[in-house]
């Protein structure tokens, strides 16, 4: 049994709004174990939303679609679901009451328009909205095959939706086909190298048809790479995807940093915490994205005291005497000066490590070639140094830069103490 996401509305084609219904449907189909095979988006117009229903109804056996279930003249979807069944509009009397009902308990006259919302197509039923004029609709239809394909229109307003979902659509397709199946993800992150090297280091696990999938995906330097299994249950799921996981684990090493929603500034925290120790952060050249980041993250508490962000207009003057030395020595995207900077912290945010970035070199046309440095100082030792390429698009540099920073505290952080 397979299901098709039909998400309807102009502001969602026009790239105003981001179509977040057909995600989260599809989310809640996979955990009742039916594989979605199509997102179809379509604007609010009658005959496009007939043939998306039509096609949609015609090739699987579920089909679930929000939006377009308004009153305004813009909300076609129960003309185009009745066209495509090829049947009339008839009014439903209890929908019409309990949308009055709805009315009057607000205090106001239910407008001529929104008895649009009490006209199903012939054979259909209505599905309850307890918070919202517009009912939705759930139907049967025939398929040419001969196979039955179930409808559920639901309005677009996520809230209702997610609702109605839950009381009404969850447990008439839970019906169709009892649970015996479950559609389980994990995830797993990297940072540290490219997408093909990553994908190099891995014996064949990207490859399509195999089980538990494995995906990659990459997005502002983070590498994610997104197990799936199916399964009798969630945790025959986990089962299934646990050898994949070791393996990629044993052979990216440090690369994998975290799982799920982590991010670099999760681990760094988690390592600074289960050693008792504190963080502080001085930035030129990123504008406060790390200081951003770990006031973020809710263990940071105890482990972040606070960041220095230099605007590009301080002179060397502001600076102190270290980072004017630095720089006139050394320039401001030298070792030397990150080093300098990370002095910068100075008694109110001492720390037990200061990770201080130098500003970043202005990008040639290439986006390659030049450098700069983050800096790690633990105190009262030795400076941990790391020289980064800025390569890469101007957009991600920044964000780019300030992870290898923290990718730099966090490796720094697993090293085991030497002798
Ligand atoms: P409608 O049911 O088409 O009148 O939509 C009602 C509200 O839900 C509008 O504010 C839409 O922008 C919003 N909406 C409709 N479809 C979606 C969608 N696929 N994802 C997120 N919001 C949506
Ligand atoms: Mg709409």
């Amino acid at each position: 049994m397979y299901a098709e996401v039909l998400a309807i509305g102009d502001e969602l084609t026009s790239g105003e709004r981001l179509d977040t219904n057909s995600q989260w449907i599809s989310q809640r189909l996979a955990e009742i174990g039916v594989p979605v095979r199509f997102h179809t988006t379509v604007g609010d117009d009658l005959s496009a939303c007939t043939d998306a229903f039509r096609v949609a109804m015609d090739r699987v056996e579920v089909v679930v679609s929000s939006g377009g279930l308004g009153p305004t003249a813009d909300d076609l979807t129960r003309q185009a679901i009745a066209a495509a069944l090829g049947v009339e509009l008839v009014l439903d009397k209890p929908s019409l009451a309990a949308i009055a009902d709805l009315f009057a308990r607000r205090g106001r006259t239910m407008p001529d328009s929104n008895r649009i919302q009490a006209m199903f197509p012939a054979g259909s039923a209505p599905i309850a909205n307890p918070h919202g004029t517009a009912p939705g609709i759930a139907v049967q239809s025939c398929r040419p095959a001969g196979h039955d394909c179930r409808l559920f229109a639901l309005p677009g307003v996520p809230a209702e939706l997610r609702e109605m979902w839950s009381a009404t659509v969850r447990p008439a397709v839970v019906s169709l086909q009892p649970v015996s199946r479950t559609i389980r993800h994990r995830r797993l992150k990297c940072f540290g190298v490219g997408e093909s090297q990553l994908e190099s280091l891995l014996p064949d696990l990207i490859r399509r048809g195999r089980e538990p999938t494995v995906g990659i995906t990459v997005s502002q330097a983070t590498i994610t790479l997104r197990i799936t299994a199916s399964g009798r249950t969630h945790d025959d799921c986990l089962t299934a995807m646990q050898p994949t996981i070791d393996t990629i684990r044993s052979c990216l090493g440090t690369l994998v940093f975290g799982e799920e929603d982590d991010e670099l500034q999760h681990a760094v925290t988690r390592l600074l915490a289960a050693r008792g120790e504190t963080l502080s952060t001085v930035e030129w050249g990123t504008g406060g994205q790390l200081a951003h980041w770990l006031s973020d993250v809710p263990e940071a508490e105890s482990v972040f005291r606070g960041g220095l962000v230099i605007g590009s207009d301080v002179t060397a003057r502001d600076l102190g005497p270290e980072v004017r030395e630095a720089l006139a020595q050394h320039g401001p995207y030298s070792a030397q000066l990150a080093a300098a900077l990370s002095l910068s912290a100075g008694p109110t945010l001492a720390a037990d490590y200061v990770l201080a970035i130098s500003d970043l070199p202005a990008i040639d046309t290439n986006c390659t070639t030049d450098e700069w440095f983050g800096i790690a100082r633990k105190h009262g030792t030795d400076v941990v140094q790391s020289r980064h390429n800025s390569a890469g698009h101007p957009d991600i540099r920044l964000v780019r830069a300030a992870k290898q920073a923290l990718n730099v505290l966090r490796l720094e952080l697993m090293t085991p103490p030497q002798g």
